[in-house]
């Protein structure tokens, strides 16, 4: 028995696009991004899915991409689309509940990036547990990562931006120039407009603001750090840090006088908002099929 009701988090899941039929799409797109009419489709299948998005984003496949299968096969007729983060125990039971048998993840399903992510541990029964409920409800398991990051802008960052409002104020690729305020009520907006209960800082409350940069994910201490030196933001913004590298290098920032705050949002939070996007995204692309976004939220809990 599964109790996943009790344990389901309330806000999990957003919907998103058409649920059933698509016949306001039909009509404004005659003929799809497959060059054909919707009545010509009887279904996508998973690999004319994933092929068009590689295209669509212009990504150029190599050998070394995480944009592959994770579970299933290229070949299934897709019912239904669900975008997460994280395909998760829970994530994977509510695509079931909605028929829908192609999830669409940023990242790692079995808790590596390396192309062995399924046998990488040796044995492992929590692998083999979550494989055998994704084969044995027919779901495939596809990861959108290296393409849509690609993408012009970048579909994650563009994705956070849309929810916060922060289209107009680009000041470079990862650089905002946001209408001055202060740590604490950025923290503050931050927390409403992308439905996060808590993250970590490091900084003053009182901290003037309004030069951000903005890191979603995680892209290692090297990156962060010379964002933080060559585009000198007020603050900068992060999924997540290993504490001893940036978050020490901002304390150390700090103390010898610099103006800079750090900002951790939690990986899976912090890029939420960038498969919302990919779900509106491909709708329009794929009439008629039904494509749902499922917050599959942080796995920490603060006690
Ligand atoms: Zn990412």
């Amino acid at each position: 028995m599964r109790k996943r009701d009790s344990q389901w988090p309330r806000r999990k899941f957003i919907t998103t696009g058409l649920q059933v039929g698509g016949l306001a799409v039909v009509a404004a797109s005659p003929v799809n991004v497959f060059g054909k009419k919707p009545n010509e489709i009887t279904a996508y299948t998973v690999g004319q899915i994933s092929d068009m998005i590689l295209k669509e984003t212009g990504f150029k496949e190599n050998n070394d991409t995480v944009d592959i299968i994770k579970a299933g096969n290229r070949d299934m007729k897709v019912n239904g689309i669900v975008t997460t983060m994280f395909a998760t125990i829970e994530v994977i039971h509510k695509a079931i509940d909605l028929k829908a048998n192609l999830i669409i993840v940023h990242e790692p399903t079995f808790y590596s990036g390396r192309p062995d992510e399924r046998t990488w541990t040796g044995n492992s029964d929590v692998i083999e547990r979550k494989l055998k409920l994704l084969n044995d409800n027919n779901i495939t398991v596809w990861r959108a990562h290296d393409s849509w990051h690609t993408i012009k802008p970048d579909g994650i960052t563009n994705g956070v931006i849309r929810k916060l409002g922060w289209n107009n104020y680009y000041a470079g690729e990862n650089t905002f120039k946001i209408p001055s305020t202060s740590l604490k009520q950025l923290v503050k907006e931050l927390k409403q407009k992308m439905d996060i209960e808590h993250l970590r800082i490091v900084g003053d409350k009182d901290d003037k603001i309004s030069k951000v940069s903005l890191l979603p994910g995680a892209w290692g201490g090297v990156k962060q750090m010379t964002t933080i030196i060559n585009d000198k933001p007020d603050v900068l913004i992060v999924g997540e840090v290993s504490e001893w590298e940036t978050a020490e290098y901002v304390r150390d920032a700090r103390a010898l006088g610099d103006k800079i705050s750090l900002i951790i949002l939690g990986h899976a939070m912090s890029e939420e908002p960038g498969m919302q996007w990919i779900a509106e995204w491909l709708q329009p692309k794929l009439p008629g099929l039904p494509i749902t976004h499922i917050v599959s939220g942080n796995p920490l809990q603060w006690v």
